[in-house]
């Protein structure tokens, strides 16, 4: 048979799939990244978490056409490179050849991991049925990436969709990026615990103080803003309204720019569900022409299947099969 493989390769974890030649997700395999025993150590896990999965459905790698993996951070697909990669801590790693090569030559193809997840979203979730599909991941930070009929917009240097780099006005916590105030540090799952906590520790009332007294409210996650506002928690419906509000002007720019028929929004701060896509709505609209107001925003369906799925099937496109 012409199997696919679809690996989703982040800083904690790395996801592997098999999937048939109609991209159905036969089997998956989870392992930790150990991003710090180096980049050698990492390609050699994935290319024995991919043999097994191989084992366990009675394939050999001769029955794999393809292999596509996501990446985070920025990549050069043409070449196979993973320019730079905080998370992962790899400089110019030439992951298609040396991902091929202890494969025994298999065709590795890969991208950048937001890419990958809107690809498998446009293909199979809930980007299906949709020309233009937008997707955007809010994680520890947000990221966007455009599917227009089927192809991945990539732009020079293969560096579009990078949303969350751009400053705000009045806005100055430190990015990751060196800059500060950048969108990203509010609309993100980071953002959201960042604000919440910032908020504690000057003394506003909030269920979340109790769940977390003294120190601990350094804890707090974005989940449990979302817990806190479940509770009817002022301070919780608040965060969420701020972050929805400022999400609400990034998405008003890339809708502009790119015009997308559906937007479809995952990532870990996605969880947060219609308590951030409530306000952000309220929000969006007055921000874009009405031409535009028609968009479809929708959350991701397929989790943690997405960048899998994605690879897997960007592979089977570079490939031409
Ligand atoms: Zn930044």
């Amino acid at each position: 048979m012409s199997a696919y493989i679809g690996v989703d390769i982040g800083g904690t974890n790395i996801v592997c799939g098999l999937l048939d030649d109609q991209l159905n997700l036969l089997r998956k395999t989870k392992k930790p990244t150990g991003a710090s025993n180096g980049a050698d150590y990492v390609l050699r896990l994935i290319a024995s978490m991919i043999d097994e999965l191989l084992e366990r459905e009675k394939l050999t790698r001769v029955d794999v056409a393809a292999v596509g993996m996501g990446n985070p951070g920025f990549v050069d697909p043409v070449r196979g490179v993973s320019l730079s990669s905080a998370n992962l801590k790899w400089e110019n790693v030439p992951v298609s050849d040396l991902l091929g090569g202890l494969l025994g030559g298999i065709p590795v193809f890969i991208d950048n991991d937001v890419r990958m997840y809107t690809y498998g979203e446009a293909a199979r979730g809930a980007g299906r049925g949709y020309d233009h599909v937008m997707g955007v991941t809010l994680g520890t930070g947000i990221a966007a990436a455009m599917v227009g009929r089927g192809e991945l917009y990539y732009g020079s240097g293969f560096l579009a969709g990078e949303l969350g780099h751009v400053p705000l006005e009045g806005e100055n916590a430190l990015c990751g990026c060196g800059m500060r105030g950048c969108l990203e540090t509010i609309a993100s799952a980071t953002g959201i615990a960042r604000i919440a906590r910032e908020r504690l520790e000057q003394g506003e009332a909030s269920v979340l103080q109790q769940w977390f007294p003294g120190d601990g409210r350094k804890d707090v996650t974005a989940a449990d803003v979302s817990r806190a506002y479940d509770e009817g928690d002022a301070l919780a419906v608040d965060v969420l309204r701020f972050v929805g509000r400022h999400l609400a002007r990034g998405l008003a720019w890339a809708i502009t720019l790119w015009s997308p028929d559906v937007v479809v929004i995952g990532g870990g701060a996605a969880n947060a569900g219609e308590r951030l896509l409530a306000p952000m709505r309220e929000a969006l609209m007055p921000l874009i022409l009405p031409m535009y107001r028609g968009v479809a925003i929708k959350l991701a369906e397929m989790n943690d299947d997405a960048g899998v799925v994605g690879s897997a099937a960007f592979a089977k496109a570079r490939a031409g099969a």
